[in-house]
Parts: structure tokens; sequence; C-alpha cells
């Protein structure tokens, strides 16, 4: 059994395109408060996690003020992206389609990424809101077993996989990754929070609003495939990698489980929340 060493939590943010650790009095620029040892670009928190996490937990020097306005994504240019479709039960039965026998797995491209703040461009008039656990890999992983797979986990983030579902569903068979991958179409953060910040890493609430009405409200515990089996699955084919990124998911509630189905409009304000994270908040603007 691999684990962090217990103690302080340790929440990490991209604060102007630097790393930042962040505390309850603002943000701590990593690079001046290591002497260069780390950062100050964020993905650097990943060059040797567990050395950066064991460093950062002891920190609570002098904080700046933190403008969320100018938060990026906290894992700005992961190697890899994983998402995983119909791994919620009951946004499976929305979508009308049975549960997967195994992990249902495709990506968002890297150039979708975008801070937790701030607009999304609509590129059509069929744009659906999907809350996700998004995890955060911490160590390169291969062969990794279920029972040991939160100790290749460095934290957890909220995310968006906006999804234009026209072009998701267009061809035969589908292939989701590009409809999922407009600029824009994957929002993380606003914090990347390690692992033992939360009491049951495998049961949050997930939920997203638009316009403060409730679309999405559910909890991880509904997973079909659970965190450490899709760590576990995927490390079964591929190497995982440090920063590599998994969106585990969308539970019941979106747009198009409605009948007719609903989709974002211009102006439309999309909250996305997931329990001890923290919420984003985007503004969609439709195409001109
Ligand atoms: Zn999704």
């Amino acid at each position: 059994m691999i684990s962090w060493r217990k103690g302080a939590t340790v929440r990490v943010a991209n604060h102007e395109g630097r790393l930042v650790i962040v505390t309850a009095d603002g943000a701590i620029d990593v690079e001046r408060a290591s002497g260069g040892r780390f950062g100050p670009a964020p993905m650097s928190a990943f060059d040797d996690w567990a050395a950066f996490r064991a460093w950062a937990e002891t920190q609570s020097g002098t904080a700046a003020a933190l403008d969320p306005s100018r938060l990026g994504p906290p894992v700005p240019s992961p190697r890899q992206i994983f998402a995983v479709g119909l791994n919620y039960v009951r946004h499976a039965a929305e979508s009308g389609l049975p549960l997967p026998e195994r992990p249902l797995v495709f990506t968002k491209f890297a150039s979708a990424l975008t801070g937790p703040f701030g607009e999304v461009h609509l590129p059509s008039a069929s744009v659906d809101w999907e809350v996700e656990l998004v995890v955060v890999v911490g160590r390169e992983g291969r062969h990794v077993a279920a029972a040991d797979a939160w100790g290749y986990v460095a934290g957890l983030t909220a995310g968006q996989d906006f999804s234009d579902r026209e072009v998701q569903s267009a061809g035969s068979p589908p292939q989701f990754s590009l409809g999922k991958s407009f600029p824009g179409f994957a929002p993380i953060g606003p914090y990347l929070v390690s692992v033992d910040e939360f009491a049951d890493p495998d049961d949050l609430r997930v939920t997203t609003t638009v316009d403060s009405e409730v679309k999405q409200d559910s909890r991880s515990s509904d997973l079909v495939f659970s965190v450490p089996y899709l760590v576990s699955y995927l490390s079964s084919i591929v190497t995982l990698l440090p920063g590599d990124l998994i969106f585990t998911g969308t539970p019941e509630g979106v747009g198009l489980g409605q009948t007719p189905p609903v989709y974002l409009r211009d102006g439309q304000v999309v909250q996305t929340t997931i329990e001890t994270i923290g919420s984003m908040r985007h503004v969609m603007r439709a195409s001109r």
C-alpha cells in the first residue's frame, strides 16, 4: 500500500500563471517561498509531487491577496486527459443506455482547458453542461492495483465537460472527443486539493447550476466505476503520468436528458461546485 504521509492538507492554484499554495489568508508564491526549489510554473508541482507536497504542507508564511479572476487552470498542460462517459448510474438511465461493462473512455484535448472563472464561447446552439470530479495524477503508474490507486493521485479538482451534442454524436459510431474539446470546454479549478483534505474522497456532492437553477445535484458515490477502479483500469493499458487528468463522468441532470433537450444560451451563467473543492463560474457567450 502506497500512501502519502498524513499531514496538513495542500490546496494549489495557478495564479496569473504562477504556482501558488492557497491558505486561509491568500496565496503563497511557491517559487519565492521555496527560494527557487519549486516553481514558478504550475506544472512544476508534478516534477516530484511527493517532495512538493511535503514542503507545501509546512508553509504558513506571508500570503498575498488572491484574485479569483486571475486564476488559471491548476493543471494547465497535462500530457494526457482521460474522460469517462456514462459513469453515473442515474445518468446512464436518463441517457436511455445500459450501464457500460467497462469504462467508456475518450479524451478532451488539452487546448480546451481554461480557468475557473471567465467566459466560454458557444460554437453552436447545442452545448450542454456536465459537472465532473477531476482526478489529478501524482505519480507515474502502470498496472496499479485498485487498493493502491489513491496513492497515485495528487488531488482532486472540479471540472466541466462542456459538450457540443451535435458534434459529439455525429458519425457512426460517434467519436466523443472533438465535440468536447472546443476552446474553453474543459474548465478546471478553482484549486487542486490534496486527497487527504476529504473526509471521504469517494463520496462528494457535485452540482451544476445554470442562472442559479439547480440542474445537477448528485454524489460521486453514484459512480459506476470508482476513482480507484478508473486509475487501475486506465493503468492496465496506458502509463499514467504525473499531472494527467481524469474527468470521471457526469451525474444525471444534463440538458440532453430533458424532453425536449435544453442547451446553453448567450449570457447564461454556469456555476460548477464540488464539495470541499469549491465553485467555478462561467458566462456563456454566443458566436458572432
Ligand atoms: Zn462527461
